[in-house]
């Protein structure tokens, strides 16, 4: 039966494919005793879930020898193939079975248990993360032997939505590495870091849909439209046939703008403006040369700190900071400082997940790296010297208070004095930048001003605070409006106070890549734009079709405005 369910659109784009459920089959695992006469039986039950998976990998191996696919689920494929036939896990349950006259998945879930048990004492960090493999593996088993396989292949559908509860943003990352054509989910808002990473792998993605994990099944087909926030289930031929051309002409409008490329970021009334990108890792440096940015405007570290058991140490760090530098070529990169805490988590970080109360208002970002000096010392020792590489910047973020700007100077230095004793490479000058992202922070600049060579408004977390509105609750997201006056009126501030200081202002949040906010902001005077790089032609097409002058009197009147509906209206007709 069809039916549709409407959520929060998050992230551009048409998929028309499979839902996968993404679930915790491992909870939900039922325990029973078997009699014993049915043993051979539930031993040849778990034997045809191990025949089911191997057909599945195998089937796996076959779709991703395709060209084009990462070289990284190939491996993964053969490291799942391995553990499969390993006989811990063919053939231990078998005699748990037996032995305990326990039903397979339970007589799995034991053994797994077990196993990754010892892989957690293992020394070897690569070896230890493999812990995570064997989870998947027996979750693959488990699937098969509930009878809901998963096909990669139906029809002629070959694309997969993911159907989760709920996705943290360390799940999202690892989409970077698989083939996913587009996601759902029942929790999150629209500037939660999940919603963010779905944007920068430019797949379309529905959140906050509330009951879809329950009302989706394994299988169905299901149309994701990441332009409206709908989610189709098991579409009638009609919609199908219609959302297959919305598809096809969304296609053709993204690869038009391509011819942007090459053009000159400037309006009509020659104002140069600066375009560059947000990205993750450093793999997304090839994006960011696709869409031509003018350097990188945000580096989010904390990425490289998340899905591992042991933290990046100052050389792996300096490796993935040179290579974005270099890859540069000179054009500036803007490396924010690990702003771990609130959504993004990180299992290997001392204390980063502990549970408390309002994570969004605790110890993350900037507060959490200066009460933890060694590692904060570790990731500016990396910044300085990869800096030597190319134009690197140093971005702090969740600053405050005067005292963190003076103390986060203080350990700049420090880690220069580091690196000076070490007789290491390094650039001595080095901006160092400030986001401005809690209100206090842009209702008394003075302090950035003094201090810091630029600023980058985190317009993101700069809304949460102004509002009191938690980004990643899909309950209160309707009031997340960045066409509040209070906001719009601390954006023109900012932006004001910073040009008459002559500190370069850029916005970095996720306002800056919606083409609908492009010419309001110029209008108030922004000229220094960081975004997602799928997004950046978009907004670059709005850019060489404004006049900034004609805009700045425009938005002035918006400015005075605090009736909801007309700012509304002013917004529209800019
Ligand atoms: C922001 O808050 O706007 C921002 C860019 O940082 P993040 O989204 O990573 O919190
Ligand atoms: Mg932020």
């Amino acid at each position: 039966m069809s039916f549709t369910v409407h959520g929060l659109a998050v992230s551009q784009g048409i998929a028309i494919g499979r839902a996968h459920l993404i679930s915790h089959a491992i909870f939900e695992v039922v325990h029973y005793s078997i009699r014993e006469r049915d043993i051979p039986a539930e031993v040849a039950r778990f034997e045809a879930a191990l025949a089911a998976v191997r057909a599945e990998l195998a089937a796996l191996n076959a779709e991703i020898a395709q060209p084009g696919t990462p070289s990284e689920l190939a491996a993964l494929v053969g490291v799942h193939a391995l553990f499969l036939d390993d006989p811990l896990i063919a053939n231990v349950p078998k005699d748990l079975i037996r032995e305990r006259r326990c039903n397979a998945e339970w007589a799995l879930v034991q053994q797994m248990e077990q196993v990754v048990a010892q892989f957690d004492e293992i020394e070897d960090s690569y070896l230890r993360e493999r812990r995570q493999d064997i989870v998947q593996v027996v979750e693959r088993i488990l699937r098969a032997l509930s009878g809901k396989p998963r096909r990669m292949k139906k029809g002629g559908d070959s694309e997969i939505v993911i159907v989760a509860h709920d996705l943290s943003p360390a799940d999202t990352i690892q989409f970077k590495n698989l083939k996913i054509d587009g996601f759902v989910t029942d929790l999150g808002g629209a500037t939660s870091h999940t919603a963010i990473v779905a944007r920068s792998l430019a797949i379309p993605a529905v959140v906050g849909l509330h009951h879809a994990r329950a009302l989706v099944r394994e299988d169905d087909l299901v149309i994701v439209d990441g332009r409206r926030g709908v989610l189709i289930v098991d579409p009638d031929p009609r919609v199908l046939e219609e959302y297959r051309l919305r598809k096809r002409e969304y296609e053709l409008e993204r690869s038009k703008l391509k011819r942007l490329k090459s053009a000159r970021a400037a309006t009509l009334d020659d104002i140069e403006i600066s375009l560059q990108a947000n990205i993750e890792l450093p793999q997304d440096i090839e994006q960011v040369r696709q869409a031509g940015a003018d350097g990188i405007g945000l580096f989010r570290t904390e990425f490289l700190f998340m899905n591992r058991d042991t933290l990046p140490d100052e050389d792996e760090q300096f490796e993935a900071y040179r290579q974005v530098a270099r890859a540069l070529a000179g054009r500036p990169v803007t490396i924010r400082t690990l702003d771990i805490g609130a959504d993004k988590t990180a299992r290997a970080l001392n204390g980063a997940e502990r549970q408390v109360p309002n994570p969004a208002l605790g110890l993350r970002a900037i507060r959490y790296c200066l009460a933890e000096p060694q590692l904060f010392l570790a990731q500016l020792r990396a910044i300085l010297r990869a800096a030597h590489f190319g134009e690197v910047r140093i971005l702090v973020p969740m600053l405050a208070h005067h005292s963190e700007i003076v103390q986060t100077l203080a350990m700049v230095e420090q880690a220069k004095q580091q690196l000076r004793e070490r007789r290491c490479k390094f650039a001595e000058n080095v901006a160092i930048g400030g986001m401005i992202e809690i209100p206090a922070a842009a209702l008394a600049l003075g302090p950035f001003l003094r201090h810091l060579q630029f600023l980058s408004i985190g317009t993101n977390d700069l809304i949460q605070y102004l509002l009191a509105i938690d980004r990643t609750d899909e309950a209160v997201a309707h009031l997340y409006d960045p066409l509040h006056p209070a906001v719009l009126r601390i954006l023109a501030q900012v932006i004001q106070t910073a040009h008459k200081a002559q500190t370069p202002v850029a916005i970095c949040g996720e306002l800056a890549g919606d083409p609908k906010m492009t010419r309001l902001l110029l209008g108030m005077g922004l000229r220094q734009f960081s975004m997602h790089p799928t997004q950046l032609l978009e907004v670059k097409q709005q850019i060489v079709m404004a006049d900034a002058e004609r805009l700045a009197m425009k938005v002035a009147k918006v400015l005075r405005c605090d009736e909801p509906e007309r700012i509304r209206e002013l917004v529209e007709s800019l």
